[in-house]
């Protein structure tokens, strides 16, 4: 079949290599640069132990100090809270315990068979440099921190994700470039993680291209179906013609579902990153998430990468650096580094179902089209699984892993 993958992050980059290994004729369709948007600047990490979405029966205890502003990995525009209430009820109704324990173990499946293809796709792109073995760590600077995740322990273990348990002591030995002010951390052993994410779609890119792959850098205006052939409009350049057509454009994928008469419940959780050059002690072995803080420092190619937590505001309302700017300040706290070297933080959206998680499968009213979005948190990581799911449909055969927690039909659209 000839199929127009709309939208070049990692899940769109992903995907197109997955048809193209299937045998068909692919075009990846991006208005800028593939893996430019989201995927460009997020944390790195490789993720077979990101389990526990944010609505959680947790986030309905912190509410409170959530909504008094108390916190730094969750920031929100009030305005566009209230704009969206509709959203932010419905995703809240989903913070029960049953929902979060079937989400933790739809999420596992997929990341787990995401990163074995990662493997296989770093080894065969030559660009093994860019991953990083040795975990992922959760360090918390309170005791009471640490109890409270513990529920999400409890699924891990329900799931089979492995972890290392260390106290204040074990830290220094493990990560000596943290300072002594962590009480408790969680090490993901299994977890890895990558260097420079842009880097990574490039190499992907590259094995996709090189294999007689298309990629096309216009901006996607219309979709439409006639005598089973589908038409993508540009506002620029004239159509091209497809047997079918996936829609992975990440935090724009609703809008363009939209056209089509499409309902998608897709919000944005915006995020943040500033490098900063690296102090002269020790750097870190792997990214770490400060949970108490709300952000990640990861070391980069281009430096320590400090990512933020979440903002819930418009998808293009103007930045926000304040989350940023104070996830700086406490980065400090944990580990030394120098001066900031970006000019202005990036910021990017990360795309998010009011479930928390990705609708991967058919458009129920549309033969040949495809939904691969709502990646959330993790979309680096899970990128291949999910297109490794899309190609399988699409040919009709049975999907690696049990797709059913992601069909679009979950929603009434
Ligand atoms: C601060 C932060 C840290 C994160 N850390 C991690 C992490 O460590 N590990 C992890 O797994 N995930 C992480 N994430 C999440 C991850 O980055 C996202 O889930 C992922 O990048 C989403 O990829 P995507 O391909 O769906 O979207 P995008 O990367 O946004 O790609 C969508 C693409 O669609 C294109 N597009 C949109 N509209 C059109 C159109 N009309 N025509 C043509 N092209 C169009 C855009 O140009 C864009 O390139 C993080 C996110 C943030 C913000």
């Amino acid at each position: 079949m000839k199929v127009a993958v709309v939208g070049g992050g990692i899940v769109g980059v992903s995907n197109a290599l997955a048809l193209q290994k299937a045998g068909h004729q692919v075009t990846l369709i991006d208005r800028r640069t593939p893996g430019r948007e989201t995927s460009y600047g997020n944390a790195g990490v490789l993720s077979e132990s990101s389990i526990g979405v944010l609505n959680s029966p947790g986030l309905l205890k912190s509410l409170p100090k959530l909504l008094l502003g108390k916190s730094n990995s969750v920031r929100f525009s009030p305005t566009f809270v209230l704009k969206r209430l509709g959203w932010m009820l419905s995703f809240l109704s989903y913070c029960t315990k049953r929902r979060w324990r079937a989400a933790g173990y739809a999420l596992r499946a997929l990341q787990v068979i995401s990163l074995d293809q990662h493997k296989a796709w770093i080894a065969e792109a030559g660009v093994d440099s860019l991953l990083r073995y040795g975990g992922w760590m959760k360090v918390f600077r309170r005791g009471e921190s640490y109890e409270a995740y513990k529920a999400e322990l409890e699924l891990a273990d329900e799931v089979g994700t492995e972890y290392s348990i260390f106290d204040r002591e074990q830290i220094r030995q493990i990560e000596p470039g943290l300072k002594p002010i962590y009480e408790k951390a969680v090490l993901y052993d299994n977890t890895c993680g990558v260097s420079n994410p842009a880097a990574l779609t490039d190499a992907y890119v590259r094995l996709f291209t090189e294999a007689g792959g298309t990629v096309l850098q216009a901006s996607v205006a219309g979709l439409s179906r006639d005598a089973g052939a589908w038409h993508v409009a540009f506002a620029d350049r004239e159509d091209i013609d497809a047997d079918g057509v996936v829609i992975a454009a990440g935090p724009w994928s609703s809008e363009i579902a939209g056209w089509l008469g499409y309902d998608l419940p897709l919000a944005w959780e915006r995020g943040y990153h500033m490098h900063l050059e690296p102090g002269e002690g020790p750097q870190l072995n792997r990214a770490v998430h400060d949970v108490d803080g709300g952000f990640a420092i990861v070391p980069m190619q281009q430096g320590v990468r400090i990512t933020t937590g979440v903002e819930i505001a418009a998808r293009d309302a103007p930045p926000n650096y304040s989350q940023v700017t104070r996830s700086v300040e406490l980065a400090r706290d944990g580990h030394e580094m120098k001066g900031e070297i970006d000019e202005t933080p990036w910021m990017g959206r990360r795309p998010t179902m009011v479930d928390s998680l990705p609708v991967i499968g058919p458009a129920p009213r549309h033969d040949g089209l495809w939904f691969n979005f709502g990646h959330q948190h993790i979309g680096l990581s899970m990128g291949p699984g999910s297109g490794l799911a899309i190609a399988a449909m699409i040919a009709g055969e049975t999907p690696p892993i049990d797709m059913a927690p992601f069909r679009p039909t979950r929603f009434s659209i």
